[in-house]
C-alpha cells in the first residue's frame, strides 16, 4: 500500500480537482481529507458519512463563577492574556472573571494555581471527523471548529484512520488531499508519507511557494513531484519552475493545461477525468501514470 500526498504553496491552486481526478482513475484507493481547515474535497466526492466522531485538540479552561473568589490569581498568571473581567449590560465590571475561549491556549496554569478550585479543565471539542463511502471508495475527512488550532492533530488523525481502513480493505493507495501552506498542518500531513506531488501555478508566487514546499519535503526526505497546473497561462514561468524544480531534485510529473472544463466540473460536483474526454483530462490522466510509476 502506497501514500500519496498532493499539497500546494497555498490553497486555489486547483489541488482538489486534481485529487478528486486522482480518486477517479485509481483503482483500491481510500481518500483523505486533509485539508481541514478548508476542506472542499466532499463538495466534489458526495460522501454519504457512515460515522462520525468528536474531535478533541486539547484541554480548555472555564471559570466556575459560584465558586470563584475573585482573588485575581489566574489573571496575573495567564501567559496568554485570555482571563479579564467582562463588562455587564450596564457598563460595570462584572464581579467574577471569565476565559476568552480563542485566546486561551489550554496551558492548564490557572487551573493549577486557582486557590477556590474554581477553574475546570476538560477537553475541549474543536470539531468533527467522518468516514464516509463514495462512488469512489471511503474517504475520511473533517471539520475544525472556527478559530479553531490544533488542525495538525486532526490532519494526524485523519490519515490514520485513512491506513487503517486501507489495511483492513487491503487497498492499494491512499490518497490524500494535503493542506497548503508550510505550517503545522502540512508538516502533519506529509510526514511518513511515500510521495508528495506538490500542485503549483505559473506564477511568481506560486514558484517561491514550491520552492518553500519542497524544502520542507526534502528535509523531511520524502520523494517529490510537480504538478504544474494551467501551464500554458505562462509558458516562461512554467519553463523556469520546470527548470527550477529539475535543479532542486523534483521532477515535474504533468504538465495540466488551462481549461473552463475544470471549473465546469467542480459546478458540476464531479471529477473532470469524468466530465470531459478532452486534452485537460489527458493531461491528467499521463499526470497520474506519471505518479503511479514514482510510488512503485
Ligand atoms: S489554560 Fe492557560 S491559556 Fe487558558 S486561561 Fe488558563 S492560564 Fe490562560
Ligand atoms: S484564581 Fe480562581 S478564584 Fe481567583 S479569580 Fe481566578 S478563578 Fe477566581
Amino acid at each position: 500500500m502506497k501514500e500519496l500526498i498532493v499539497i500546494s504553496g497555498k490553497g486555489g491552486t486547483g489541488k482538489t480537482s486534481i485529487v478528486a481526478s486522482f480518486a477517479a482513475l485509481a483503482s483500491k484507493k481510500v481518500l483523505a481529507d486533509c485539508d481541514v481547515d478548508a476542506a472542499d474535497l466532499h463538495l466534489v466526492l458526495n460522501p454519504h458519512i457512515e460515522y462520525r466522531e468528536d474531535f478533541s485538540g486539547g484541554k480548555k479552561a472555564r471559570i466556575l463563577e459560584d465558586a470563584c473568589i475573585a482573588c485575581n490569581r489566574c489573571i496575573e498568571e495567564c501567559r496568554f492574556d485570555a482571563i479579564h473581567y467582562p463588562q455587564t449590560d450596564d457598563g460595570a465590571e462584572a464581579e467574577v472573571p471569565n476565559i476568552n475561549q480563542i485566546h486561551c491556549e489550554g496551558c492548564g496554569v490557572c487551573h493549577r494555581v486557582c486557590p477556590a478550585d474554581a477553574i475546570a479543565f476538560e477537553p475541549a471539542v474543536n470539531g468533527e471527523w467522518y468516514v464516509s463511502t463514495t462512488n469512489y471508495g471511503p474517504m475520511v475527512h473533517a471539520r475544525l471548529g472556527m478559530a479553531e488550532g490544533n488542525s495538525g492533530k486532526l490532519v494526524t488523525l485523519v490519515r490514520k484512520e485513512a491506513r487503517q481502513i486501507a489495511e483492513r480493505e487491503a487497498l492499494d493507495y491512499i490518497i490524500v488531499d494535503g493542506s497548503p501552506g508550510i505550517g503545522c498542518p502540512v508538516i502533519a500531513s506529509i510526514t511518513g508519507a511515500d510521495l508528495v506531488l506538490v500542485v503549483t501555478e505559473p506564477t511568481l508566487s506560486g514558484k517561491h511557494d514550491l520552492m518553500r514546499v519542497s524544502q520542507l519535503a526534502s528535509h523531511f526526505r520524502i520523494p517529490t513531484l510537480v504538478c504544474i497546473n494551467k501551464w500554458d497561462i505562462n509558458p516562461q514561468i512554467s519553463d523556469d519552475i520546470e527548470r527550477e524544480a529539475r535543479e532542486n531534485g523534483m521532477k515535474v510529473a504533468g504538465k495540466v493545461r488551462y481549461d473552463t472544463a475544470i471549473t465546469k466540473a467542480q459546478v458540476m460536483r464531479t471529477s473532470v477525468v469524468e466530465y470531459t474526454g478532452g486534452a485537460v483530462s489527458e493531461d491528467i490522466k499521463t499526470l497520474w501514470r506519471n505518479v503511479v510509476y514514482a510510488l512503485g
